[in-house]
């Protein structure tokens, strides 16, 4: 009996680190919010497509590019300057195609292993981010999780949606 009872503790221990061997979310701040009634923040309706959203301190306007190729140059609107921190390298926004809730899903635009703020994913058409540093892929569909190799899953935020406005706020 004791060996069964130390046996299921040691199985309740493994579970257990598999399970928070890494935090959820991010250790990045974010600040941002969008109204999606109009372009290209019109685009998150659509499950499946994604914009990757970040500044271009050059022209101080947001760069957004969605996951069919799209670019978009937009200048900041009032809401956005007033409270306005992109996590590590920018933003990926989207609804999962596969998703249950059609709930628009925060993930940040900066790889999570290189962890630089330099260092952007790049979306596909068919969802996944890759990086162009050490070549690992995400799977957006997937909530984040690597689909090639071992690597912690993209750092991802919470997001509150009302009357059309998105917000994420870390
Ligand atoms: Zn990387």
């Amino acid at each position: 009996m004791k060996r069964v009872v130390f046996l299921a503790l040691a199985l309740l221990v493994t579970l257990g680190c598999e399970k928070n061997s890494y935090r959820k979310g991010s250790p990045y701040p974010a600040a941002f919010s969008c109204d999606t009634g109009i372009s290209p923040y019109n685009l998150l309706k659509t499950p499946g497509i994604y914009l990757s959203v970040r500044l271009n301190r050059t022209t101080g306007k947001l760069h957004i590019t969605d996951s069919n190729g799209g670019k978009y140059d937009e200048p900041l609107t009032d809401i956005q300057s007033r409270q306005f921190t992109l996590g590590l390298a920018g933003l990926i926004l989207g609804i999962p195609s596969l998703s249950e809730n059609g709930q628009i899903c925060a993930f940040d635009l900066g790889c999570p292993e290189c962890d630089e703020s330099s260092v952007r994913l790049k979306v596909d058409q068919s969802g996944n981010a890759t990086c162009p540093k050490c070549e690992r892929v995400w799977g957006l569909n997937n909530n984040g999780i690597a689909i090639s190799g071992k690597a912690r899953p993209l750092y991802s935020y919470s997001v509150t949606y009302s009357n059309g406005i998105l917000t994420i706020l870390n």
